[in-house]
């Protein structure tokens, strides 16, 4: 505790800096939420003070820190911590009920945990406080297994409509776009290998095809942190090697997380594995380590 205590003054400093962490008003004689509000500033600090602690010297992009879920009393997650870098491709795999949807779910706001933290770097706020939307806005975007795209549009009127400007203004061209938002539309077609079909109605497009719209749309938003949930689900096998070429090309620019059952898809992309099991890190490192460890195999077996 002593080696972190700089960090909570800093920590404290920083947060009553913040006029949205003042006391709130209208506290009166009661003192009840003014207490509730010293606990809840106190326990603010203490967690910011452990994020600083624990992504010390790393170029960390997210903590999650110390989170348990429990659903009637079963935990689905159990302390979990986990830190992601900037620009890292980061696979989370392991067995069924380990606790990957949740920890999914509490990253994006969906679940609000027991307890724990989750910080973007250079963000004070614990996104365990805010909506979906709120931390949707702060950059964490998330790509569900069934694509989303709008049907009747083509390829290029869908990412346009995921510009953060913009966004609804089904009418707009692609000629009435700034040169740089073109240019970054140009890019992602680029990345997602959809140049040829830019004029394309989505609905036209293959299932895989439709994923990768989806990625695409996912990046016009300039995520600061992009989770993907089992990405290769229903693909070819062909369209999950564009898929691992496309989420490979990504990591560097991007921090991409893949939540994957398919091993064989997690092989060919994997560069840090974390693998889960009962609500805890089980092992974490590379590929080849993370699938030789004996208590992967135990866990995994019968499954791979
Ligand atoms: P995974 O995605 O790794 O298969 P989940 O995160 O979906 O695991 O689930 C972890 C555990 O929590 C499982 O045992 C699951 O049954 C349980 N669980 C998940 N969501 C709920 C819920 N809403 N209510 C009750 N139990 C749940
Ligand atoms: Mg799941």
């Amino acid at each position: 505790m002593n080696r972190i205590l700089p960090q909570i003054d800093f920590g404290l400093k920083h947060l009553l800096e913040r006029r949205s962490d003042a006391p709130p008003p209208n506290t009166g004689s009661s003192g009840v939420r003014k207490a509730s509000w010293k606990k809840d500033t106190r326990s603010r600090v203490v967690a910011q003070a452990r994020y600083d602690h624990l992504t010390r010297g790393r170029r960390a992009q997210l903590c999650v820190d110390d989170v348990s879920v429990s659903f009637d009393g079963f935990r689905a997650l159990d302390e979990l911590t986990l830190i992601l870098d900037q620009g890292e491709l980061r696979c989370i795999i392991g067995p069924n009920g380990a606790g990957k949807t949740t920890l999914m779910d509490v990253i994006t706001g969906k679940t609000r945990p027991d307890s724990g933290s989750v910080f973007l770097v250079g963000d004070t706020t614990d996104l365990t406080h805010l909506s979906e939307h709120e931390i949707a806005r702060r950059g964490i975007c998330r790509k569900f297994q069934r694509p989303s795209v709008f049907q009747s549009h083509s390829v290029l009127e869908n990412l346009e409509l995921a510009l953060p400007v913009g966004r609804g203004v089904f009418q707009s061209l692609f000629a009435r776009l700034s040169s740089e938002q073109r240019s970054a539309i140009e890019q992602i077609l680029e990345i997602i290998g959809l140049k040829e079909e830019r004029e394309k109605r989505a609905g036209l497009l293959s299932h895989g095809q439709k994923q990768w719209l989806e990625i695409g749309m996912l990046l016009a938003q300039k995520p600061r942190v992009l989770l993907v949930d089992e990405p290769v689900a229903g693909m070819t096998h062909h369209e999950a090697e564009r898929t691992a070429e496309i989420l490979v090309g990504l990591a560097g620019t991007h921090t991409v997380v893949v939540v994957e059952h398919d091993m064989e898809f997690v092989r060919s992309i994997a560069q840090t594995v974390t693998v889960l099991h009962e609500g805890r890190v089980l092992v974490e490192g590379p590929m080849h380590a993370v699938q030789n460890d004996p208590r992967v195999i135990e866990v995994y077996l019968g499954v791979d």
